[in-house]
This record gives C-alpha cells, sequence and structure tokens, in this order.
C-alpha cells in the first residue's frame, strides 16, 4: 500500500460528526476513489478488522469508547451531468457535501432537490436513509445509486426501485445493513421545473398565489431551518446535534385509538397504507418535556423538541441517558415508542433502534 493510503492510527473522531461527541478511531483513512476503497478493504480484510464507513457524520452518534478497526471517511468528489431535453442527469460521488450540490443545481435551474437545501452530510449518505424534509425525498429523483457490494466485491448500479426507499429508510439501513457502499448517486432533475411548495412553513413566506423562483424557495427552506436551528451553525447554541432524534412514528387505526384515549386531538397525517405519522415533537411535548430542558450538558433544542443537543463538557452516554429520558417519558404517557433516526456506532445491543444504557 503506498503510503497516501495507510490508515492512520488512533484518530479522534468527535471532531467528525455534528454532535462533536465519541472517541478515535482505532484507524483511520479517506477514501479518494473506487480503487482506494478496494486496497483499504483489504487491508482491513488482512488485519480481521471491522469497517465502518463515515460521511458528514451529521446522523451519527459515536460511543466515548470510540471505535475498534477502520473507520473509511468517503470522499469521492467527482460529478457530472447531462441534459436531455427537459431531464437532466446529475451523477455525485459519495463525499460530494450534499448542500453544495443542491445549492449548484438550484443556481442551474434543475428541480427537484431545492426543498432538500441546508441538510448537512454526503451525497452518499442521502439513500441511506431517503433523506426528506419539506415535501420532498431522495426518492423523488434519485434515478439509481453506484455501490460497491461487500458480498462479493463487485461495483454496480442499483436502480431506485432495487434501494427499497421508504420513510427515512432503505435496504440499506435494513436488510442489506453493512452489505453496501455507495460509491455515487444519481439523480433526474427537471430543466426550468416549478419548485416544489407543498410545506406551509415553506409556503408561507410567499403571498398566496405567487409563483417563486427556485432560489427564493431555497432561501425560504433555509430560513425556516435557520429559526428551527436545524442548520449546521457553529454560531448557534444549538448547533451540536443529528438533526431529528427521533422518527415520526406511524401508527395503526388500533394503536391511534389507544393514544387518543390518552391524548385528545393528536395532529395526524393519513399515509397511502391506511395508517397515520405522527409528528413526534408534539408527543414529546405533550408528555411533560419542553425546548430548552437540559440534563447537564445535553438537553432538547431551545428552538426544537425533535432535536437533542449537545453542550461543552458533554458525553455521548450522557446524550444516550437523555434519549433514554425521552423515550421512556413518551412511552409512559402516551403508550407510543419513539424510534431514533441516527446511527449509533461502537455501543452494545440496541432495542428498537436504541442501544441500553
Ligand atoms: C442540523 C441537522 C439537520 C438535519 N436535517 C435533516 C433533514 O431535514 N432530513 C433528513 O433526512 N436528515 C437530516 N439530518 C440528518 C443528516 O444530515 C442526514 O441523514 C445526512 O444524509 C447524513 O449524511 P452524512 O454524510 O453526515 O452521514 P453520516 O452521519 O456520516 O452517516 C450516516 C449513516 O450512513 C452511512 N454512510 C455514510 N456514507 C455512506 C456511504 N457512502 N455508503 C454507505 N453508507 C454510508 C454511515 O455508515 C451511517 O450509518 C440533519 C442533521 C443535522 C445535524
Amino acid at each position: 500500500m503506498s503510503s497516501s493510503l495507510e490508515p492512520q492510527r488512533s484518530v479522534p473522531l468527535a471532531a467528525c460528526t455534528s454532535l462533536q461527541l465519541g472517541g478515535p478511531a482505532q484507524h483511520f483513512a479517506e477514501v479518494q476513489s473506487a480503487e482506494s476503497l478496494c486496497v483499504l478493504l483489504d487491508w482491513a480484510q488482512r488485519r480481521g478488522l471491522p469497517v465502518t464507513l463515515l460521511g458528514g457524520g451529521s446522523n451519527v452518534v459515536i460511543a466515548d469508547a470510540g471505535l475498534p478497526g477502520l473507520v473509511l471517511r468517503m470522499a469521492l468528489r467527482e460529478e457530472t451531468c447531462h441534459v436531455e431535453g427537459e431531464h437532466v442527469h446529475v451523477t455525485a460521488g459519495a463525499g460530494v457535501p450534499w448542500d453544495e450540490l443542491v445549492a449548484r443545481t438550484v443556481a442551474r435551474g434543475w428541480a427537484g432537490l431545492e426543498c432538500l437545501s441546508g441538510i448537512p452530510g454526503s451525497t452518499g449518505a442521502t439513500p441511506i436513509q431517503n433523506v426528506g424534509a419539506y415535501g420532498q425525498e431522495v426518492a423523488d429523483t434519485l434515478a439509481a445509486v453506484q455501490v460497491y457490494d461487500r458480498h462479493d466485491g463487485s461495483v454496480r448500479q442499483l436502480a431506485r426501485a432495487e434501494c427499497e426507499l421508504s420513510y427515512r429508510s432503505s435496504r440499506f439501513k435494513t436488510r442489506d445493513l453493512g452489505r453496501f457502499i455507495v460509491l455515487a448517486a444519481s439523480f433526474t432533475l427537471r430543466a426550468g421545473g416549478a419548485p416544489h411548495l407543498g410545506y406551509a412553513d415553506v409556503a408561507r413566506r410567499f403571498s398566496a398565489g405567487a409563483q417563486p423562483s427556485l432560489p427564493a424557495v431555497r432561501e425560504a427552506v433555509l430560513a425556516t431551518r435557520r429559526e428551527k436551528s436545524m442548520l449546521l451553525d457553529p454560531e448557534d447554541e444549538n448547533g451540536r446535534s443529528c438533526g431529528s432524534f427521533f422518527l415520526n412514528p406511524v401508527l395503526g387505526a388500533a394503536q391511534l385509538d389507544q393514544l387518543r384515549a390518552r391524548a385528545q386531538s393528536p395532529p395526524t397525517y393519513p399515509q397511502a397504507d391506511g395508517r397515520h405519522k405522527l409528528p413526534a415533537a408534539w408527543l414529546i411535548e405533550r408528555a411533560g418535556f419542553h425546548k430548552g430542558q437540559r440534563w447537564g450538558a445535553v438537553g432538547i433544542s431551545t428552538r426544537h423538541s425533535l432535536a437533542l443537543v449537545a453542550h461543552p463538557g458533554a458525553t455521548s452516554r450522557q446524550l444516550l441517558e437523555a434519549a433514554h429520558r425521552v423515550r421512556d417519558g413518551v412511552a409512559a404517557a402516551l403508550g407510543v415508542l419513539l424510534e431514533p433516526e441516527p446511527v449509533f456506532l461502537g455501543f452494545g445491543s440496541a432495542q428498537h433502534g436504541l442501544p441500553s444504557l
């Protein structure tokens, strides 16, 4: 292995995450190309070391003890686009910062990603949890994903349907967890297309009947996010988070009846399968928690009750304790079990996604 590819030893990972929490990686390397990925995977395999992937670190909680084995940060940056009539095919390497890609497509008048403005992290991670916000999700425009298959070492394309995208999930997060490494993602956008304006929080920024431009909608999304501390901003007192900490639960009719017996008029959003999605933030507040609530160096964001925030001196253990407190409180008050959105790395066994204490 050339010395430029040789992994570094004992690299602190906190600075690689938006929470700024977690211990060191035993070994760490940046992946610049598919070829170097193969070399690095082979390096780890020959030593019997586990491999963990990292993008921008904005949806992970890393244990205080750090991570054994080799941590690979995806840094593939190649980007291509190809216009075919009103369709634009954009392919971006896994390491392209997502919001930079969105900004470029908006500036060129290509519709399809504008409501996903301001989401931190890398392009390669967006299919993992089918990133979404303000009425748009990656599933709306993703055409295909180029992956490295760790089962047989092949590099191939998975069409959108093969990714099994659903609400904040995909086959990469479920039945094929750890199998595929995303090398690049391709999107089909609309040249000159109208922006999506289906979400009240964003639409209220424009007068009725207005037909805002793509850049105007991007700015409105960024302004809405800023109000909720949902942009990565080191100056923001809520700046150290991983975004929404819990998924919005989707309840069947019987569960919803049980909830209504405990809490009047919960807001519900009917789903295509007949079930109902509920805002986890509403449940958290109804269970008695409030914005700005603190437990030592961790707490709930002052601007969004769905975000848990780390303050100076916080540890991952304390964040996990806060997550249990909130989840247990909601379950006890309302009978709904919240599941976490971020991925926990380096922790022990988990129950419904949340590692045990
Ligand atoms: C302030 C803030 C706001 C946010 N708002 C939103 C939002 O509105 N909507 C939303 O959906 N999310 C949101 N998030 C969550 C997060 O930004 C997204 O999930 C993002 O896509 C994560 O990208 P990342 O590169 O940081 O992934 P990481 O956190 O580095 O990794 C997340 C998971 O993906 C895996 N992974 C990363 N890259 C690859 C790859 N190339 N191949 C295979 N696996 C990979 C990792 O192993 C890990 O399991 C927010 C986070 C923050 C901090």
